[in-house]
């Protein structure tokens, strides 16, 4: 294989060959579960892992194999495993990781699943969860030097796409010893490697940018071999295993991403400079604005600003809830990360489950909107906002709105 292969070739070619039979060009589907020997010791060479091969379909299987490959191959990852979803993943890891009595050290604004890991789970297993205000780095160091087993973090975050300095924490994680975890899904292997930065494991919702056409959950974590190992272990005997057919969706999604990915921050970045003319649009949050408080970290350690973006109706919840059904070219939906813009208010999305007062204490407007941008033509998708916007009432318009408590 030629070395120092690029995105696009990695993304199309990596980590199928192996995997090809009969002469097929595409890797094949194999739904068995089981894997038959007729050489008693060669089955145990392969059970106890002294020969490549498969045993049984919740351990490994060869369209999963490949799909696994192709992530590792984007990360530059020394290994990698997969799960059924990106929660999976993430609970997986931390259950390896964790033991009691052990410290994480996160951000608030973590996916609202993992937050509610945090908050809910963890301390169940009396482990000590520390959150630290998004984008606050010095209080960051500040509690990693009072002892810290895990740092996990997430960059840029959902729904205000806030940016934390990777080099930085990862630096200060070293200083005590500590593991440093980085859930990659809004940035993708083409638009940041938190490997390069130090961090040891890299953790991929597949569900979102990785499949890309929202019809497969996966998950992925990536990096540190031994620790990848461990993680592994902890899967197969916990049994969040990824699906072949999911495998297969998610792999044939991954052959384009760095094609929409390009296309999703050149949208994203044209969508984000078109609200700012927007009068009904209180704020834009999107880290390739030059007055987005993480822009210049987000210059440093990103190749590209992400698909991701969110902003906030001066007319509050009640204007969202005029303005989404107007929109024709956006899935009104729960996921992000598709070919399709989706769209939906924070507080219907990723923090449906906060309070309004959790909300407002993240920095989350009631009438917020998180926008993913798909890949359809820009000037499209910005005729369909501004026809949406046109249609507001004029008292949704310009002057803040009264919130309408409905809890
Ligand atoms: C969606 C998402 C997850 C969870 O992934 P699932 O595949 O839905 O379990 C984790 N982290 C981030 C950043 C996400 O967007």
């Amino acid at each position: 294989m030629l070395k120092n292969k690029k995105l696009s070739t990695s993304a199309v070619w990596s980590g199928e060959k192996d995997f090809l039979a009969f002469g097929a060009t595409q890797v094949p589907v194999v739904h068995s579960v089981s894997f038959g020997y007729e050489d008693m010791d060669e089955w145990l060479d392969v059970a106890v892992g002294k020969k490549s091969g498969h045993i049984y379909g919740r351990n490994t299987n060869p369209t999963v194999h490949a799909f696994e490959e192709k992530i590792k191959n984007l990360e530059n990852a020394e290994a990698v495993t997969s799960f059924s979803t990106g929660m999976a993943a993430i609970s997986n890891t931390l259950s390896t990781l964790l033991r009691p009595g052990d410290k994480v050290i996160s951000i608030k604004d973590t996916y609202g699943g993992t937050n509610k890991i945090f908050s809910e789970f963890l301390p169940n297993q009396h482990v000590d969860v520390v959150l630290c205000e998004t984008g606050h780095h010095e209080q960051l160091e500040k509690e990693i030097l009072n002892g810290c087993d895990v740092l996990y973090l997430e960059t840029p975050t959902n729904p205000t796409v806030k940016i934390t300095d990777l080099k930085r924490m990862a630096e200060a994680a070293k200083n005590v010893g500590a593991v440093v975890v980085v859930d990659n899904t809004f940035a993708t292997p083409i638009n940041q490697n938190p490997l390069t930065f130090g961090a040891d494991l890299v953790i991929h919702s597949a569900t979102k940018y990785l499949g890309g056409h929202a019809d497969a959950l996966g998950g992925a974590v990536c990096g540190d071999k031994k620790l990848v190992e461990q993680i592994y272990h902890y899967r197969e005997i916990n049994g969040a295993s990824l699906d072949p057919m999911a495998a297969y969706l998610l792999l044939r999604g991954m052959k384009t991403l760095k094609l929409r990915i390009d296309k999703q921050n050149e949208n994203a970045m044209g969508i984000a400079r078109y609200l700012k003319t927007v009068n009904e649009v209180d704020a834009v949050f999107y880290p390739g604005l030059e007055e987005h408080p993480g822009h210049e970290i987000a210059k440093k350690q990103m190749n590209g600003f992400g698909g991701m973006l969110s902003f906030s109706l001066k007319g509050g919840m009640e204007a969202v809830r005029h303005l989404l059904p107007k929109l024709v070219f956006a899935n009104r939906a729960a996921n992000l990360g598709s070919v399709e813009t989706v769209v939906g208010p924070a507080r219907t999305t990723s923090h449906v489950e906060c309070t309004p007062e959790e909300r407002a204490s993240l920095g989350i407007p009631e009438g917020l909107v998180r926008y993913s941008s798909g890949i359809e033509d820009l000037e499209d998708l910005i005729a369909d906002l501004d026809q949406a916007f046109q249609s507001l009432p004029e008292n949704m318009r310009t002057s803040p709105h009264q919130e309408v408590n409905e809890s």
